[in-house]
């Protein structure tokens, strides 16, 4: 078939040396690779780590789970404006936006909140492109915490119960959040 964009080459089928029909020396040469791997590890200490128990240390600039984050007076910071959402080259983030009703000035920063927000790990790049489109600095990826491995596809679906930024009911008032006793049964669901 004729290549559209010109740039396929065309490569001529060359007869084979006698060495490789032999397939020896590829044979040594893998060998020898192998041994040489084999021998630098034996000679080194202990090369490889006992995860989970042990853990690598991070490096400086890695960027892990996100976390979806409250003010200081522990209400949610995300407006649900979609811009994450656009920014992510992944297509990885989805959400609904809902209007903040009478009540729920406590729960949510501004009049528009994300009633759901998703975050597919599976198809995250860990990027930070959603943490620098955020003008309400409310997704940030966290620089110690990765997505632990899971059986499940639809278990690295994360929504808003595990990327907000936990704050527990008992601790409200030194986080400044009135909750009413409903809204604190909900948020224990949610934590739960
Ligand atoms: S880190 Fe990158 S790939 Fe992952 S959700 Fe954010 S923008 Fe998308
Ligand atoms: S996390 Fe930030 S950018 Fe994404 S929807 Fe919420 S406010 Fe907008």
């Amino acid at each position: 078939m004729e290549s559209l964009s010109n740039r396929a080459k065309k490569l001529e089928k060359k007869p084979m040396t006698l060495a490789e029909r032999a397939y020896l020396p590829a044979i040594f040469q893998g060998l020898s690779i192998t041994m040489q791997h084999f021998f630098r590890a034996a000679t080194k200490k202990q090369i490889t780590v006992r995860y989970p128990e042990e853990t690598r240390p991070f490096s400086p600039v890695f960027r892990g789970l996100h976390v979806l984050k409250r003010d200081e007076q522990g209400r949610e910071r995300c407006t649900a404006c979609g811009l994450c959402a656009v920014a992510c080259p992944a297509e990885a983030i989805t959400m609904v936006a809902g209007e903040r009703k009478k009540g729920e000035q406590n729960l949510y920063r501004e009049e528009k909140y994300a009633v759901s927000y998703e975050i597919n790990m599976l198809r995250c790049i860990f990027c930070g492109l959603c943490e620098e489109a955020c003008p309400k600095a409310a997704i940030y990826l966290q620089a110690d915490k990765m997505a632990p491995p899971r059986y499940e596809r639809d278990e690295f679906i994360y929504g808003k119960d595990r990327l907000v930024e936990p704050v527990s009911p008992d601790n409200r008032s030194k986080r400044g959040i009135q909750l009413t006793p409903e809204q604190a049964d909900k948020l224990r669901g949610q934590l739960a």
